[in-house]
């Protein structure tokens, strides 16, 4: 037994080896990645329940390391490691412009914009440039700001409120709204959260998942959806992936859906397909 022990830590200590070195790596041709122009950005539908229309796209960034024909990786895998060293800053920045061009390209080919729901991270929040970038941002592209919405996550909001505050007031006096991602996993309550200026809340997948099986959970996504529209916030339901867990979404009063059921996230060429023609 105690031989084995040793094998299992030894074992242990490889696999955690093994982990610096990819996030060494990982991070090593992180650097260089932005200017190479390696960053793309992916869209997932989010649809309006009551109609089954298409209400607006979630904005998801990939990495195709290497270049053109490079492995596509996903931002578990490099988004933590760019927002423990700052790089999450310009590339956010990135995101931001290029969602906004991509509408614009969209609308200048005749299709009828859908407003971009970009993801924001806390050390976005952190940098003193935000505001004035996005500001940039809006003057150079010309996009409306009400096709443009930033999901925030809870446990951001929790972790930053005072200074988040001031800066989400900025940002939503330019015109862009402001929704709260990941709902539910942080623990802090809707009458809180109420203090920030956000129209939308949407549910965590983990609520979601088990909606068919687990009453529990069928009784808490109702009593957000209750408290939420009594709020006057809309609510999304991220992750939903079958037709049961549309119907009791609906059934509760759920507004908008997103998830595998409707479409996985899809690169531009694909995303525009979706789009109704003017
Ligand atoms: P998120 O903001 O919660 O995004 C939703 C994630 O759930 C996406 O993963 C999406 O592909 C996945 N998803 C959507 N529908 C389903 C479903 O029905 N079933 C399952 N199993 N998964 C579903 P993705 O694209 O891998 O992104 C992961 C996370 O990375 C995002 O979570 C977000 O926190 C972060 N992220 C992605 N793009 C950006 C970005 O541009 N900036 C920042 N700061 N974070 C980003
Ligand atoms: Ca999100
Ligand atoms: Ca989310
Ligand atoms: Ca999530």
């Amino acid at each position: 037994a105690k031989a084995s022990g040793r094998n299992n830590y030894q074992f242990f200590k490889e696999a955690m080896n093994l982990t610096a070195a990819r996030h060494f790596e990982l991070e090593t041709s992180l650097r260089g990645a932005l200017a190479a122009d390696e960053f793309e950005l992916y869209f997932q539908p989010i649809m309006d329940i009551g109609t089954r229309r298409l209400h607006a796209m979630e904005v998801l960034l990939r990495w195709r390391r290497g270049g053109k024909d490079g492995e596509l990786v996903m931002p578990d895998q490099f988004i933590p490691i760019i927002e423990e060293n700052g790089m999450i800053v310009p590339i956010g920045e990135w995101v931001i412009r290029q969602a906004c061009k991509q509408s614009m390209l969209w609308q200048s080919q005749g299709m009828t914009p859908v407003p971009l729901a970009v993801n924001l991270s806390a050390r976005q929040f952190m940098h003193r440039g935000l505001v004035e970038s996005i500001r940039a941002i809006l003057d150079d592209t010309g996009i409306d700001p009400a096709l443009i919405e930033f999901e925030i996550t809870e446990t951001a909001l929790m972790q930053h409120g005072e200074q988040t505050l001031e800066i989400l007031g900025h940002i939503n006096a330019m015109g862009i709204r402001l929704s709260i991602d990941d709902f539910g996993t942080g623990y802090s309550s809707l009458a809180y959260l109420k203090r920030f200026p956000v129209k939308k809340i949407k549910i965590d997948r983990a609520f979601i998942k088990d909606l068919e099986q687990s009453a529990e959970d069928r009784a808490i996504v109702a009593a957000i959806i209750a408290l939420s529209n009594s709020l006057q916030l809309s609510v999304v339901a991220e992750g939903v992936e079958t037709e049961g867990q549309y119907a009791l979404l609906q059934r509760h009063g759920c507004q908008f859906a997103q998830g595998y059921l409707f479409s996985q996230p899809v690169p531009h060429v694909t995303a525009q397909l979706l789009l109704p023609r003017c």
